[in-house]
């Protein structure tokens, strides 16, 4: 009977003093071969080696006539496009209708448009939500302290692009629409891109922001604009995309464009398409942090991203 005692008060005692057996280790998931390799694949150009990255300027892959470069882009939200070279008026639309209001007619007229759209563009608006790293130092803009988040950037310049390619009807394929999807969906991304079955070619687009070294404090004094490519057609579509970025965004440094033979960004090498990826200014760099928040400078390099679709669509190559 003593010994009874003494064993529930010595339990009691151990339960009060947390004398409580080991947890057993929770068991982890197996990886899975692909996964790893997933992981430590380049997606992007800040973690590409600096020496086996290759820079060539578009000006050698343009040929002449080519894109003029004073030529800024349209408005993407006009219903009534301005007739320039790189423009809506490249795409054709139809003058018989049966519609009788204005929006009927619109409806037609982008129909129209559509049917001769030539290409299915799969645009991808790179990373996700939970994704780590991929975001600004912490800085004030319009006195309030922010962050860049580079996930939200990339779907916001995307989901511009597509509204603009809506009113030009273009053909395209949203990739990630469902925002709550997090991760980076690396190879989600060019599976379901290469998936995808049309009666069209398909292209590419990955839309992202860029990070540099730090060089003083957090930030980085490396900036402006560049196309990457792994492909050779791939590497003149890269060339019309800079050169539109660049002209729509005089102010930022042109980069050029970009491709390495080591290992390649896992985008672009893996999807069986031609496909590029563009650098839409570096978010760690605090001058263009600051520009890549506001409005107006994501309509430009949307707008940059549109024209750049419509002279592909128009010009042979
Ligand atoms: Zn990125």
């Amino acid at each position: 009977m003593f010994k009874g005692i003494f064993e529930s008060l010595s339990n009691f005692f151990s339960s009060l003093f947390g004398q409580r057996p080991e947890p057993k280790p929770i068991p982890k998931p197996p990886i899975d071969k692909e996964d790893k390799e997933i992981e430590s694949t380049i997606q992007d150009a800040p973690e590409v080696p600096v020496e086996s990255i290759s820079t060539i300027n578009e000006a050698d892959i343009l040929e002449d006539p080519f894109i003029p470069i004073e030529e800024p882009s349209t408005s993407p939200n006009s219903t009534q496009p301005k007739a320039n070279t790189g423009t809506v008026s490249n795409i054709p639309l139809e003058e018989k209708t049966d519609a009788t209001t204005p929006e009927e007619k619109q409806k037609e007229k982008i129909e129209a448009a559509k049917s001769k759209s030539r290409y299915l563009w799969c645009l991808d608006n790179g990373h996700g939500k939970l994704q780590a790293g991929k975001r600004s130092p912490r800085f004030t803009y319009k006195g309030q302290e922010v962050q860049l988040l580079e996930y939200k950037f990339n779907r916001d310049i995307v989901e511009r692009i597509m509204k603009s390619l809506d009113q030009y009807g273009i053909n395209y394929f949203d990739i990630v629409p469902d925002y709550k999807e997090v991760g980076s969906f690396l190879k989600n991304r060019v599976e379901r891109a290469n998936k995808k079955t049309s009666s069209l070619p398909k292209i590419y687009l990955s839309v992202h922001g860029n990070a540099g070294p730090r060089s003083h404090g957090d930030w980085t004094n490396a900036s402006g604009i560049e196309t990457w490519y792994h492909s050779k057609k791939g590497e003149k579509i890269a060339a019309i995309f800079q050169r539109y970025l660049t002209t729509n965004l005089p102010n930022w440094r042109n980069r050029h464009l970009k491709s390495t033979s080591i290992k390649g960004l896992y985008v672009l090498k893996h999807t069986n398409m031609p496909a590029v990826l563009t650098e839409n200014g570096f978010y760690n760099n605090l001058r263009e942090a600051k520009e890549m928040m506001d409005d107006s400078v994501r309509q430009k390099i949307a707008d940059a991203h549109v024209s750049a679709i419509l002279y592909i669509e128009k010009h042979d190559f």
